[in-house]
């Protein structure tokens, strides 16, 4: 069982699911970038609860509005050069990755 079309924490895209393991565990994963989160406790879905609709809210504002999306991808690039920064071995972030975030509404075929 699974709840569907819900906006990944990760990247924005409207291509995740809130899913249950064989022992009744929450955890979501991502169509759109692959990215699986559990929740091993109720606590941690409190986030999950409050932040889709905040995480569709900025993905919806940056297909409209292109200086607000400029802005956001330039954060993104800052984020990935702190961790850059502090990693070893770095993180695996390609071109292709930075240049996807500027397009979080997009569907993956
Ligand atoms: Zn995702």
């Amino acid at each position: 069982m699974q709840l569907s079309d819900r906006t990944c924490l990760h990247c924005l895209r409207p291509l995740s699911a809130i899913c249950f393991d064989k022992r009744g565990k929450v955890y979501t994963k991502c169509y759109g970038c692959g990215a699986r989160t559990f929740a091993p406790s109720g606590e941690c879905l409190r986030g999950l609860a409050l932040l889709t609709d905040f995480a569709s809210k900025i993905a919806a504002e940056m297909d409209h509005d292109p200086k607000y999306a400029r802005e956001n991808a330039r954060k993104f690039a800052a984020f990935i050069e702190e961790l850059r920064s502090v990693a070893a071995p770095p993180p695996v972030v390609s071109a292709q990755d930075l240049a996807n975030a500027t397009a979080p509404g997009e569907r993956v075929a």
